[in-house]
């Protein structure tokens, strides 16, 4: 049995890559290695990058820089610290990064996180690995799955991949370059790791996909299953409380998946629904492949399905040839629509993408200049939003213990962060709260039952 070692994974950008870290952390159990929180203590260190944006990659870079002080004191030390670079970044840029960062050991692309036990024992004998392959085995199948105790300590809410890759090819975007062609997995095989979670006490599921609603895997009859199916099939699962999706694309929104919001009540009322522009002409160039009516025809069906629906979005601003008449048709949109949240971005050219080679770029103190018109739109949108619950009472997952002795933190059916004193065995429960006070970044309220006990206990005194 080999000695015992720590692996730090470190998360850049999205969801899916948050789920991979975990994953890449469980595998590498059986070739003995355990998280730690500290970086310093460390001898695998795991970068799990993000290509979306310029930025996100300069970070990896900068953060590189950081790690190679360590590895260096590490060596010192008489320790060998290995630096693993995963993710977007690595699917992108591969060998280069070991030549730009030569404290770099490892670069795994993302379908690749099933070899890591066999890279790091090459890496460990001092050789440079890398591995950017799109493989042919299927890498949830050779993952190794979580244990109990990780299962409990990563808490009562998680994240399943079922969908990777991307057909769509917008303009703009690297997901179709760096994570390939969209793969759904088995219904079945996600049953099981669902039924799994909830085994550990996993209470809420949040199922994630570059493009989730496209999913199309395969059930148990050997027929393909779209996520409406899906969701059916895992709300069966016994422990599972809620179910959440994300992201979704407009066009793939389809009547199946608008009925699932009708029939399941564990399917939460919330729809992340990228829509990027309000303008049909900048939707063109960006090969959305949808116009700004279609989008308001699914929010119209979606919620002629289930009238609690909220949605957020994401938005891209300055997109090249964006005119000052396409921005405004953004923000009307958001008013049209009403959002209780988005992502905002300014445009960033990635090379290699259509977008990166058109005329018309934008000077970036005019993306700034909508970014911030764009975020305080959303802003006032979301404070509505959220200033509607006062008063109201809602159903909350207890997820943990809040700052406050006595305080635990849960989650409305629309993902706010509720505030409210309950006892700790509540995690994991879902409790009626009675909204009291609206926060910036939280709600707070009272155990609906406790204070229809005391209103009792007074009228009877
Ligand atoms: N598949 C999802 C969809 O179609 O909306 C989104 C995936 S992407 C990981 C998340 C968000 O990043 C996008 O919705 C978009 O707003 C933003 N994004 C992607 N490429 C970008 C770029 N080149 N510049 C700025 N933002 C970008
Ligand atoms: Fe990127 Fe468009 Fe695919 Fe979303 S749908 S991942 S934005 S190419």
């Amino acid at each position: 049995m080999s000695k015992p070692r720590k692996v730090h994974v470190k998360s850049f950008g999205c969801q899916m890559n948050v789920y991979d870290s975990h994953r890449m952390a469980d595998t590498l159990v059986p070739a003995g290695f355990s998280e730690t929180a500290r970086l310093e203590d460390a001898d695998l260190v795991i970068l799990n990058t993000c290509h979306i944006r310029e930025k996100a990659a300069d970070k990896v870079y900068s953060e590189i820089g950081r790690l190679r002080e360590l590895k260096d004191a590490a060596a010192r030390d008489g320790r060998k610290m290995l630096i693993a670079v995963a993710g977007c970044v690595a699917q992108a840029e591969g060998k280069e990064i070991i030549r730009r960062a030569g404290a770099v050991d490892l670069v795994i692309g993302s379908q690749n996180y099933h070899r890591l036990p066999e890279m790091v024992a090459r890496a460990q004998g001092g050789e440079k690995v890398v591995d950017t392959e799109f493989p042919i085995e299927d890498k949830f199948d050779a993952l190794a799955p979580p244990r109990r105790d990780a299962i409990a300590r990563r808490g009562i809410s998680a994240f399943v991949t079922v969908q990777e890759g991307c057909d769509k090819f917008c303009t703009f975007c690297v997901v179709p370059y760096t994570r390939g062609a969209e793969v759904s997995r088995p219904v079945e095989k996600i049953a099981a790791e669902v039924a799994r979670l909830a085994d550990a006490g996993v209470r809420e599921v949040t199922l994630i996909g570059q493009n989730v609603n496209a999913y199309h895997g395969l059930d148990r009859n050997g027929t393909q299953s779209g996520l409406g199916n899906l969701l059916r099939r895992l709300a069966e699962v016994p422990g599972i409380l809620r179910l959440r999706y994300t992201t979704s694309h407009p066009r793939d929104m389809d009547d199946d998946l608008i009925a699932a919001h009708r029939e399941l009540p564990a399917l939460m009322p919330y729809v992340h629904l990228p829509v990027q522009s309000g303008s049909d002409r900048i939707l063109a160039a960006m090969n959305r492949r949808h116009t700004r009516g279609d989008y308001l025809d699914v929010i119209d069906r979606l919620k002629a399905g289930r009238a609690d629906l909220a949605f957020t979005s994401d938005f891209i601003v300055g997109f090249p040839g964006e005119t000052e008449t396409d921005f405004r048709d953004t923000l009307a949109l958001i008013d049209d629509v009403g959002f209780a949240g988005a992502y905002s971005f300014m445009y960033s050219a990635r090379p290699g993408t259509p977008a990166a080679e058109m005329d018309a770029q934008i000077p970036q103190e005019e993306k700034s200049e909508r970014l911030q018109r764009l975020q305080a739109s959303i802003t006032r949108h979301q404070r509505a939003f959220n200033a509607g619950f006062l008063g109201h009472t809602l159903d909350v997952l207890l997820e943990k213990s809040g700052k406050l002795a006595g305080q635990l933190v849960g989650r409305s059916p629309h993902l706010l962060a509720v505030q409210v004193m309950a006892p700790v065995q509540f995690i994991g429960s879902i409790k009626r709260v009675t909204i009291s006070e609206i926060g910036t970044n939280s709600l707070f309220g009272t155990l609906a039952d406790e204070l229809h006990i005391r209103t009792l206990a007074t009228a009877g005194a």
